[in-house]
């Protein structure tokens, strides 16, 4: 079997055009808008300034990804050749997903009738194709590279090996937690960027809850996270009941079928 597909993204080739961000608004059909600075249903990806130095996040990709290792109905799944794929379809919106992911990716889309999550799968269909992502395709700078995992890898550790002086000696997703197939090169310190450094080496799926914790924002009693699922399920059920409309407290939903006025 052929080595994984990655992403290479050098933060020090990057000149904050942007394009990759449009380019995923435009494959996926989302909402997002120029002045939106954090991912969520509307945007897959986003490109953020440091002083003088842009960079993106987006899905991680985990090679052992623990948004799939919760998922009670696997809609999220990986792909041997390296995505993290989402099935809508199957999605119930409990949000373990959301909880688990070290680096906050899933999103929730709360204006959706249907209550699911929304993340980057990767450019599927274009990639099966034989095709690049679009952040990828795009990029004029070729900031944003796809190929091979460990092709890419190489590449990296050629780059700081080159030009020491312009990279952090770190290869960000190389080993963090169990390696990630989106790999970033930066000139600046990756903790100062807001990503996460302490997850450790080994993928997050075999360890457990309680070292989960390193996590932030996964330390949640099991009554809040319950109380959570209880209501997105209720408030589907009950939106499903209304056609995607939400009631006034006390309103008795419509009949589908009879459409009683
Ligand atoms: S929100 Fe959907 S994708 Fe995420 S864990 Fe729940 S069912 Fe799976
Ligand atoms: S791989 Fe595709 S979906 Fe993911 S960030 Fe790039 S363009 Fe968006
Ligand atoms: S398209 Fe390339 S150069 Fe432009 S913002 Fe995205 S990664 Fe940077």
């Amino acid at each position: 079997m052929e080595e994984p597909l990655g992403i290479l993204i050098d933060f020090t080739e990057c000149i904050g055009c942007g394009e990759c961000v449009k380019a995923c608004r435009q494959e996926n059909h989302l909402t997002g808008t120029p002045n939106d600075r954090d991912l969520s249903a509307a945007n897959y990806t986003v490109v953020l300034k440091h002083d003088e130095m842009y960079y993106r996040k987006m899905c991680m990709h985990c090679l052992e990804p623990t948004c799939v290792s919760v998922c009670p109905v696997a809609a999220l799944t990986k792909s041997p050749d390296g995505p993290v794929l989402y099935d809508a379809d199957k999605c119930m919106g409990c949000r373990y997903c959301m909880m688990a992911c070290p680096f906050g990716v899933p999103r929730y889309h709360w204006n959706s009738p249907v209550p699911v999550i929304e993340k980057c799968i990767f450019c599927h269909s274009r990639v099966e194709s034989g095709g690049e992502t679009a952040c990828a395709w795009v990029c004029p700078m070729g900031a944003t590279r796809m190929g091979r995992r460990s092709h890419l890898l190489e590449i990296a550790r050629a780059r700081i090996a080159l030009r020491p002086e312009r990279y952090v000696n770190y290869i960000y997703g190389e080993h963090d937690a169990g390696g990630t197939s989106v790999l970033m090169l930066s000139s600046v310190p990756f903790e100062r960027l807001g990503f996460p450094m302490k997850l450790g080496d080994e993928p997050l799926p075999t360890l457990t809850w309680a070292v989960l914790s390193r996590i932030p924002g996964i330390v949640v009693t099991g009554g809040v996270l319950l109380g959570g699922i209880s209501w997105i399920i209720n408030r589907r059920i009950q939106l499903e009941k209304t056609g995607g409309e939400d009631l006034p407290d006390g309103t008795e939903p419509r009949s589908r079928k009879g459409g009683g006025q």
